[in-house]
């Protein structure tokens, strides 16, 4: 459901923040029919040579990790993700929600069931929506969208430790077939000839910072944005800034509610979205100038805290023109379709922020130009259309 919403212009910020695409579910279908081929291979013979290592284990390469060790066809296969940072454990579910959060669609809730990481989401923090509110601040020309009578979950924001979480809890559960390393930063790649020469190594070698070698026969690159191996590899990315930033921030609401809709409105300067994260909370993200986003980083929390309140609420940029010609439209639309129009409802209103979570990022689109090299393949942040430029 999400992806047919973030193809929509409406949805690109804030509400449009889908991690597994179904670009990235082909991925995992390629990937698993080059490693059966690669089975009915003759092996090397060498035992330090990996059959896949994954590059990056944060959200998609964890991801990617758990769907290959649950693999039936891939079982015995000599699997290794490889991860720079320190291994993400959750004992305990901290109170305060973090800003960094993924709307997961129903799609995405799907693969992550598969591979058996969503009943630790559920288990420990995620708020579904049933619906999503999109308007426009200068006229009163709003589109919903729900799912059958509001019967059905639209989709699921979770916070992306949470996501990180569930997956390592996961590949705990998966030692025997998927192999993880922390704290192993790759330095190096060196990539095999595309045509074998005698004395040449057949597979790609990846150097790690303590200065081990390791060889594989695939290597994913899901090192995130600015992927140091689509870099290596010399794959350009075709990239422009929005000459936008987004201020984010944790939202305390005035009084609990269902708070079950997802809200975006489009302001002069660009869209505002509050996304349920619980019935008192919600997460904030505004999208616009970057002058705009420093002053608002500057305000005092109440000041802030009104802006938020004003930009959801206030119409003062509605012009009669605009007006106008909107009630004449929906007037001939009415009488055309009887049924259409969506009703509109009121967002919660904002009473306060959880404390240092107001940040502010760049926004910017980077896609990489392609995904496949021999022996190589890139999935996640540097494949995704649109990004936070972190
Ligand atoms: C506030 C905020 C909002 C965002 N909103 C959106 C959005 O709307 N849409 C969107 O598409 N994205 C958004 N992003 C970006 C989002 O973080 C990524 O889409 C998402 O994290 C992608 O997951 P990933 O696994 O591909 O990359 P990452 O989460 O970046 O994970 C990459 C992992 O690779 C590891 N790594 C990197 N280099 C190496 C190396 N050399 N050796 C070993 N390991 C390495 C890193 O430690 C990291 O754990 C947002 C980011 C922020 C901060």
């Amino acid at each position: 459901m999400m992806h047919k919403l973030t193809k929509a212009p409406l949805a690109l910020n804030g509400l449009g923040r889908c991690f597994i695409t179904e670009k990235h579910v082909s991925a995992v279908k390629i990937i698993r029919r080059g490693l059966v081929v690669a089975q009915h291979e003759s092996d090397s013979g060498k035992n330090e040579v990996y059959d896949v290592i994954i590059s990056g284990g944060g959200m998609v390469g964890s991801a990617m990790a758990c769907s290959l060790g649950m693999d039936p066809n891939l079982t015995g296969k000599k699997i290794l993700l490889l991860e720079a940072g320190n291994k993400k454990v959750m004992d305990k579910v901290p109170n305060a929600y973090s800003t960094r959060v993924s709307s997961i669609s129903p799609g995405s809730a799907t693969l992550l069931s598969g591979i058996g990481a969503w009943e630790h989401i559920t288990q420990m923090r995620c708020k579904p929506y049933k619906k999503m509110q999109v308007w426009d601040a200068c006229s009163d020309a709003l589109i919903t969208f729900d799912k059958e009578n509001l019967q059905d979950e639209m989709a699921y924001i979770v916070e992306n430790d949470i996501v990180v979480a569930a997956l390592t809890k996961q590949l705990d559960g998966l030692s025997d077939n998927v192999q993880v390393k922390y704290r192993s930063k790759v330095v190096k790649y060196t990539w095999p000839m595309p045509h074998q020469a005698a004395d040449s190594i057949p597979w790609v070698q990846v150097t790690l910072a303590n200065g081990e070698t390791l060889q594989t026969k695939l290597l994913i690159g899901a090192d995130g944005p600015n992927s140091m191996v689509r870099q290596k590899l010399g794959i350009p990315t075709v990239k422009w800034n929005y000459d936008q930033s987004a201020v984010v921030a944790v939202l305390h609401l005035s009084e609990p509610t269902e708070n079950n809709v997802a809200w975006q409105r489009f302001l002069p300067t660009g869209p505002i979205a509050m996304l349920p994260l619980s019935d008192t909370e919600s997460s904030l993200v505004w999208s616009t100038s970057h002058r705009l986003a420093e002053e608002l980083l500057e305000l005092d929390e109440e000041s802030f805290v009104d802006a938020i309140n004003s930009a959801f609420w206030n119409n003062e940029n509605q012009s009669e023109l605009i007006e106008t010609a909107g009630s004449m439209f929906r007037g001939a639309l009415s009488a055309i379709m009887p049924s259409a129009g969506s009703p509109r409802q009121l967002p919660p209103s904002v009473a306060g922020i959880g404390p240092k979570t107001r940040v502010m990022f760049p926004l910017g689109m980077g896609h990489a130009s392609e995904y496949i090299r021999h022996r190589v393949a890139l999935i996640g942040s540097d494949t995704a259309p649109v990004r936070i430029r972190n």
